[in-house]
């Protein structure tokens, strides 16, 4: 059987310098999460690659400060940059919500600013993750204009400026499109296997800030209570290990004292933790919670992000079955894996929107200076995307009209 979308693959497969030049045009405007001015400018690169699908709404839009927690335990929040968001046929009855990122990990001021090309290969800051998968998502878009059923389906894309920082300040934004849409497409890195997540951990972060009391180190230590010790013991009681299957605690981060011959009276620990279910992230909550209250000292507990679980259900295996199914037709293999990373697909799934998010280009080394992507890939999943797209519609409008 000849797959559907076979001539959208043998389409791009035709321009494939285009997809390159493309490609290393987004990933070379730097968009540090921090970086608003250069997010809006790599925005804006990619409005006018929007624009050119006529959608109906093309917005940019501010998003609040993230908030972030300096060394000294003061909270404050730091500008990003905008939310891109495009819209079609918002009242077409079956509507998929594409979505992915602006912001890369990597701030202006790191030494991996530059894209190289080595055949299909580019070697560069956010060229998997996900620059590459924009592009891709943009092929999927621009597809559903040459094909009758496309003109059926309404779209969202949705691309935020904070991923790579736990997307707080667009929650608002996501959980809008979790509600406006009936399955989600998210355009993040394929994972090394080339495969798509499944199942995604949730991820928590959280800091605790203990305040003791400062004295002499040597003439009156009595009088003293140190923020390091308490701290210490609060880091060995909630990292101890195996406490719950599936749960991690990591601290990764610790600071506060000063002076040596100062008992310390200050002292902070940033935690990051992944859970598995909605039960895990509850548990934790209250651990950390209780450690806190239980400590003898002034603790306090601030929790900056969190990701919910992403799950199995039905409806996601199903999605996951398509696209293993429609690679297998386009003779590749694109197998589900449950991973312990997270990313805007979690958010979504837990408004209640069905999504598969790693749908982007194939690469690797992604967070680090050896970050891939091979554009060679964008042809092959764009067509699996389409005809995942084609068949979920379908299907849609066969339980329309179909018995109930
Ligand atoms: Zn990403």
């Amino acid at each position: 059987m000849t797959i559907t979308t076979e001539p959208l693959r043998a389409a791009l497969a035709d321009r494939l310098d285009e997809l390159t030049a493309t490609v290393v045009s987004l990933a070379e405007i730097n968009s540090g999460s921090y970086n608003p001015e250069g997010v809006n400018r790599c925005g804006e690169r990619l409005a006018d690659i929007v624009t050119r699908l006529s959608p109906d709404t093309l917005e940019s839009i501010p998003v609040d400060p993230s908030p972030v927690l300096d060394a000294n335990g003061i909270r404050s929040a730091r500008p990003v940059g905008n939310a891109l968001r495009a819209v079609k046929r918002a009242d077409a009855p079956f509507r998929v919500c594409l979505f992915g990122h602006l912001d890369t990990v990597f701030a202006p001021d790191d030494p991996f600013q530059s894209v190289t090309v080595a055949d299909r290969r580019l070697l560069g800051p956010g060229v998997a993750d996900c620059k590459g998968g924009l592009v891709l998502a943009g092929e999927v878009l621009r597809h559903l204009d040459t094909v009758a059923w496309g003109a059926e389906i309404g779209w969202e894309l949705l691309v935020v400026p904070d991923e790579e920082i736990g997307s707080i300040s667009s929650k608002g934004l996501l959980r809008e499109a979790a509600d406006a849409a009936d399955i989600g497409l998210g355009f993040e890195p394929a994972l090394p296997s080339s495969g798509v997540a499944a199942a995604r951990k949730g991820s928590l972060i959280g800091h605790l800030v203990v305040r003791g009391v400062a004295a002499h180190a040597g003439r009156a230590h009595h009088e003293g209570r140190s923020a390091i010790l308490g701290l210490a013991a609060l880091v060995a009681r909630l990292e101890a290990h195996n406490q719950r299957p599936g749960v991690t605690v990591n601290c990764g981060r610790i600071s506060g004292g000063g002076a040596l011959n100062v008992v310390p009276d200050f002292a902070m620990a940033g935690f990051n933790m992944r859970v598995e279910s909605p039960e895990d992230q509850r548990w934790i909550e209250q651990r950390f919670a209780e450690a806190a209250e239980e400590s003898d000292l002034d603790v306090e507990l601030i929790w900056i992000s969190t990701r919910p679980p992403k799950v199995r259900t039905a409806a996601l295996d199903h999605m996951l079955a398509d696209v293993s199914d429609a690679a297998a037709q386009l003779g590749t293999e694109i197998t589900p894996e449950d991973t312990g990373g997270c990313c805007d697909g979690n958010d979504l799934a837990a408004a209640g929107l069905t999504n598969v998010d790693s749908l982007g280009i194939a690469g690797g080394g992604i967070h680090s200076s050896a970050e891939f992507a091979d554009v060679d890939s964008i042809p092959q999943r764009a067509a699996v995307v389409a005809e995942v797209l084609r068949r979920a519609h379908r299907r849609s409008t066969e339980s329309v009209g179909g018995p109930t």
